[in-house]
């Protein structure tokens, strides 16, 4: 557990990218305590400091405990560690690393603002039928199908990865889109869409993982559901699919075929929804891609 001494985390640097989007490759983050007296801790981030985005570290020597959020982070047996920050984080994250010392240190982390596509509607939201008692209940089995998947951790180490594209082709829906009726926020676009124009496309594993939901008859809204597992708390999410190639336990490999797109579930057209969550927080999947490639 992590001491209720606090030593302040002062002269930490962070060298954000210079624009949205870039890369902050060999970022650093030190923390040292209110004495001056500096612990030196390197926790040699990488990754996209933004909401939506990830932070991949390595834990220095002497730390024996990270926090975030007021949860654990595990380290891996080498001292990685990935956290991760929710489409609406707050701009500023606290790490807290416990010291082999007993002392803890926390580590502020500034989290980049973005700029969310909004579509304003000047009218209320569609007056839907409220929803029948045989549908919310078929609803809440599907929900507790997804939650049960989520909630167990697999010793795999996509994390690690930088991930693929798991189709090539238009971005037809944007990660953190989102409509507002006359004024009342609808919830947000929870992936990103890639439509190739046709049903039947192939996908392929954005990274390593083992499968934890291979939903083969469709759910209500989700279609024919894959979920993969990367470890650390991060899994993919893979809607509206057509087929499912592989199933619950199959460990895939990054690149490697797993199913194909389609319009099962309510989807307008063929198209893959992508999402990825670290835990509770919704992630923005072109952050650990890099942009569609053209061509
Ligand atoms: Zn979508």
């Amino acid at each position: 557990m992590i001491r209720p001494r606090w030593l302040a985390a002062a002269g930490l640097v962070l060298a954000l990218g210079a624009a949205f989007g870039a890369d902050l490759g060999g970022m650093r983050a030190r923390a040292a305590d209110a004495l001056g007296l500096s612990h030196q801790l390197d926790f040699a981030l990488t990754g996209q400091l933004t909401q939506g985005g990830y932070a991949l570290g390595q834990a220095p020597r002497g730390v024996r405990a990270l926090s975030f959020g007021g949860k654990p982070v595990p380290l891996a047996a080498d001292g990685r560690f990935l956290i991760a920050f929710d489409r609406d984080a707050a701009p500023q994250a606290q790490l807290l690393a416990e010291l082999a010392g007993g002392d803890s240190v926390a580590v502020p982390i500034a989290v980049g603002k973005r700029a969310w596509q909004l579509e304003h509607i000047p009218l209320g939201p569609r007056p839907g039928t409220p929803p029948s008692e045989e549908y919310a209940r078929l609803r809440a089995g599907e929900l507790a199908r997804i939650n049960a998947a989520r909630s167990v951790d697999h010793a795999v180490d996509g994390w690690r990865q930088k991930f693929i594209w798991p189709v090539h082709g238009r971005i037809s829906g944007r990660f953190g889109s989102q409509r507002i009726y006359n004024g009342t926020p609808g919830s947000y676009h929870s992936g990103m869409d890639v439509a190739t124009g046709t049903s039947g496309t192939p996908f392929v594993a954005p990274a390593d993982g083992v499968v934890i939901l291979a939903a083969d008859s469709p759910f209500s809204l989700e279609g024919r559901l894959l979920m993969i597992d990367h470890g650390m708390g991060l899994n993919s999410a893979f809607l509206h699919c057509s087929k499912l190639a592989v199933k619950v336990g199959d460990v895939v490999r990054q690149g490697q075929y797993i199913g194909n797109i389609g319009m099962t579930g309510r989807a307008t057209g063929p198209h893959l929804h992508w999402s990825v969550k670290w835990r509770d927080s919704r992630l923005d999947p072109s952050l650990l891609t890099g942009p569609m490639p053209t061509g």
